[in-house]
Parts: structure tokens; C-alpha cells; sequence
């Protein structure tokens, strides 16, 4: 073994046992021993759920992750199995009849893709809207949204080890092939990124590219050492494998290849960042979380991590403030707060932004000033990711104050606007401009940018 790979072992890693990657589905529900537990009218409550919202979880979530004895209100449990109410009572009742009269698949399959259709299944236009065009031709599986970053979806990272209950990405899941953002073509991505020298970020995401193996992974992540690319300065890598499978760096088969890949790619001097998907400090408790993370670290990749917030998993401070505290002792870098997307099992997940903003105060007056780099909440929305800044008084007005994080037009980044304070709303369009006024100020330029492409799709230009 190369004092390369020696350098990434740790003792640790003896206690560490290897398991085979075991996964479960909806067509295997039932086989998931410790859903034994449960009553068999909740057993049958998730069998109709997961008939409509996209179902996977593995061995390692169910015997590592999950405290049974504290089901349902466990946060990893609810983050990854089915609950009834996330579902719309009359969707879930259509549903749950064709499951009592033991309808044909064909059946529950044509009423599960009406249902979704109910989910807005694509939020904030990210297929019509985002989609980059060289020499003409749309690229499949690209999404250049803001001036610096590209995301890219590569074709073969379409799923994760798990999937997430309130995924914003689930329609690219349930095999609506018409619903899906996807590529296998890397010369188009290096085409497009050698075409635009603005591009300083590449974002590989999915699902989640870590379901990759490492030589498709290399094939898309090699080239970019080329010189001609060296405008691509940051290499950032979705991921929530740390989380649900974090074998994948500590000992699977092609583990330690990927830590030399990732290495090659910070020695050529490209800033490599794991972009991960927490929801809870719960995830980083077991000792192979912790190996994987230690792992990365030592190749010179940064880890970033980012998420929503949501009710029923982390919807309190304290565990945020646990979580943010967490990653920084671990060499984490908290990046985002997120507000839970307006999509799937939102009406489960959402919080009024009021309420996501006090806790987002919380959980920040808790630590310490390393852990105050997350930005939140923030919503990604079609004219881009706005941040809640906080709630005041103006001249006797209740105000929300509102900045872009990352707006379709780089020149409306940064400044503050204003929204009339709205206890109960939980996204971008439930609010309205403070002070009487009309419009948001970036309005009619974003009905402008997206006019000669929404063409016969006017309604969708509301802000977000
Ligand atoms: C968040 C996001 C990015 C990255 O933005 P940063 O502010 O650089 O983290 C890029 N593209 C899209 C579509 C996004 O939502
Ligand atoms: S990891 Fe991300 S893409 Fe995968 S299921 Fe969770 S939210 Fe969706």
C-alpha cells in the first residue's frame, strides 16, 4: 500500500466493520425487520405514501442511524420512512382505496403520477428556465443559473443511497422519464465550460454524484485539470453519502480511489468542496460517519455543509446550534440554512419563515462565531436565493427585510428589500412589499428575463 493510502488509515478503522450495501424500497417494505414493531395500520399508512412519494433506505440508516425505540418522533426515521400526513388527506384516501381492494400496479402507478402532478413536481422552473444552449442546442443535464456556477447533472448520479422524505429533487426519482434533468455527456459539460471563462464553480449533483463509481467519477472530473480550464476554480460535489452510506469513503471497494482522486484535484490547485446534505448532529455520531469525514479532510478537500430546515426533524434551535457546533469541531464549514422547497411533502415539512428566522437567531447566538458561517434562511426561488434577515419595526410598519443571496441578475445581490411581516407565510410568493408599494423592486426585470423563454407558460413568472 502507497504511504498515500497509509496516511488516510487510522486506527479506528479496525472497529470499523464493512457492510454490504442492503437497500429497500417500496416492493420490499415489508422485509425491513424492525417495521415489525410498528402497527399494522401504520405499516399500511407507509405502503400507501410510499406508492406516491419516492421510498429507499439501506441497512446502515436502519441499524446505525434509527433509535427504534424512539419511533416515530426519531428525526432520522422521519427524515427517511413515509409518515400519513404527508400526503393531503383526499390523496391519501384515493390512494389507501386502491391499496384496500388490492388494486393492479398499473393502477396504483396512474394514480400516483396524477397525484404527483399535484406535487409541483419542478420548483422555481429549473427545467424550462435554466437550461444553457450551445450553438444552438439545448443541453440536456446543465443548469447555468447564476454568472459564476454551473450545475451539472451527470447521468449516472441520479439517486441517492437513501432518499429523503421532503426531497425537492424527487421527481427525478419516480421514473418519469419526461420529469427528468439528466446527462451522460461529459464532452457537452467540457464544451459549454471552456466556452465560458465567467464559470469559476462546477456543482456536480444529482441525487447524489457519490452513488457514482470512482472511475465514472474521474471521467467527468479529470479533464477539468486541463489548462484550458483553469478558470474552473472550484470543484463542488452534492452530496449526502455522508450521511446515508458513508462507506462510500472509508471502505468500499473503489474508497480509497476516490480520496486519491479528490487529492489529485486539490495538488492541481482546484478547491475542492463536499457540499453535504445535513439535517441533524444525529448523523455524525457514528464512528464510520466520522472516519469518511476524516477521511475527505486529509485528501484537502473542504466539507461545506447545508440544509433545510423542517418541521417534525430540526425544527428547534438547539439542535441546529448542536449540529452547527458539531461540524466545526469536526472541520465542517457550515454553509446554509435552507427553507423547505415548495414542492412534494411540504405542507409535512414547512415552517413560517418567521418562525425559521428565529430559530435560524437561536441557534446562531449559541455558538460560536466559526460556526456563524451559515447563511439562512434562504430560499431558492425563481429569481434566486432569498435570505430572511430578520423582522423589524419600521415607522410603525412590521417589517420582513429581505436581501438576495444569489439573485438571476448579479446586480440585485445584496440589497436589502422589504415585505410585509406575514406570520404565517412560508415562501417568496405568500409575501407581499412592505410600505404600500406594488412590486418588489426586481420584478418586472425578472418577468422580462424570463418572457422569450415562458412563452405560453406566463403563469408560472410570480416571484418564486
Ligand atoms: C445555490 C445555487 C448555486 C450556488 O450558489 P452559491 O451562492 O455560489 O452557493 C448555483 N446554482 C443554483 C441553481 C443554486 O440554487
Ligand atoms: S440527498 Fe438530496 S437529492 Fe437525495 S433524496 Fe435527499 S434531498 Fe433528495
Amino acid at each position: 500500500m502507497s504511504s498515500v493510502l497509509n496516511f488516510y488509515r487510522h486506527e479506528a478503522l479496525q472497529e470499523i466493520k464493512s457492510r454490504p450495501f442492503k437497500v429497500y424500497t417500496e416492493r420490499n417494505l415489508e422485509q425491513i425487520p424492525p417495521l415489525a414493531r410498528l402497527s399494522e395500520a401504520q405499516r399500511f399508512e407507509m405502503k400507501v405514501v410510499a406508492s406516491v412519494l419516492p421510498f429507499r433506505v439501506n441497512g446502515y440508516i436502519i441499524d446505525e442511524l434509527i433509535d427504534w425505540e424512539r419511533v416515530p418522533d426519531d428525526p432520522i426515521y422521519q427524515l427517511t420512512f413515509p409518515q400519513r400526513d404527508m400526503l393531503d388527506p383526499d390523496a391519501y384516501e384515493r390512494m389507501a382505496q386502491l391499496h384496500r381492494r388490492g388494486a393492479e400496479r398499473a393502477e396504483i402507478a396512474a394514480l400516483a403520477q396524477t397525484l404527483r402532478q399535484g406535487l409541483n413536481p419542478h420548483p422555481a422552473g429549473q427545467l424550462e428556465l435554466n437550461r444553457p444552449v450551445l450553438n444552438g442546442q439545448p443541453l440536456e443535464g446543465l443548469q447555468h443559473k447564476y454568472r459564476e456556477t454551473v450545475l451539472f447533472f451527470p447521468t449516472q448520479g441520479q439517486t441517492c443511497h437513501a432518499y429523503c422524505t421532503f426531497c425537492f429533487r424527487w421527481a427525478q426519482f419516480v421514473g418519469d422519464k419526461a420529469l427528468r434533468i439528466a446527462s451522460n455527456q461529459g464532452d457537452e459539460l467540457l464544451h459549454y465550460l471552456r466556452a465560458h471563462s465567467e464559470v469559476t464553480d462546477l456543482l456536480m449533483t444529482g441525487g447524489d454524484p457519490m452513488v457514482m463509481k470512482t472511475r465514472h467519477l474521474a471521467q467527468y472530473l479529470e479533464p477539468l485539470m486541463a489548462p484550458e480550464l483553469d478558470h474552473v476554480q472550484t470543484i463542488r460535489i452534492g452530496t449526502k453519502a455522508l450521511t446515508f452510506w458513508p462507506h462510500r469513503f472509508v471502505n468500499d471497494a473503489d474508497a480509497d480511489d476516490l480520496l486519491m482522486l479528490l487529492e489529485r484535484l486539490v495538488k492541481a490547485g482546484k478547491h475542492v468542496a463536499l457540499m453535504a446534505h445535513y439535517n441533524h448532529w444525529r448523523e455524525m455520531e457514528t464512528p464510520v460517519a466520522r472516519e469518511a469525514i476524516r477521511r475527505i479532510r486529509a485528501t484537502g478537500a473542504e466539507i461545506r455543509s447545508q440544509g433545510p430546515l423542517l418541521a417534525h426533524i430540526n425544527d428547534d434551535a438547539d439542535t441546529w446550534a448542536r449540529m452547527w457546533q458539531t461540524q466545526v469541531r469536526l472541520g465542517i464549514i457550515p454553509y446554509y440554512m435552507f427553507g423547505e422547497r415548495d414542492t412534494g411533502a411540504r405542507r409535512y415539512f414547512e415552517v413560517p419563515l418567521a418562525r425559521a428566522w428565529e430559530i435560524y437567531r437561536d441557534a446562531m447566538s449559541q455558538v460560536s462565531g466559526l460556526a456563524r458561517t451559515a447563511r439562512g434562511p434562504s430560499m431558492s426561488a425563481g429569481p434566486g436565493k432569498v435570505e430572511i434577515q430578520g423582522v423589524t419595526d419600521i415607522h410603525g410598519e412590521k417589517v420582513f427585510v429581505l436581501r438576495f443571496i444569489q439573485g438571476r441578475n448579479p446586480d440585485w445581490v445584496q440589497r436589502p428589500f422589504f415585505a410585509r411581516y406575514d406570520e404565517t407565510a412560508t415562501w417568496l410568493n405568500h409575501l407581499k412589499p412592505a410600505f404600500g408599494e406594488e412590486k418588489f423592486f426586481f420584478e418586472d426585470e425578472y418577468a422580462a428575463i424570463n418572457a422569450p423563454r415562458l412563452k405560453g407558460n406566463a403563469g408560472k413568472t410570480g416571484p418564486g
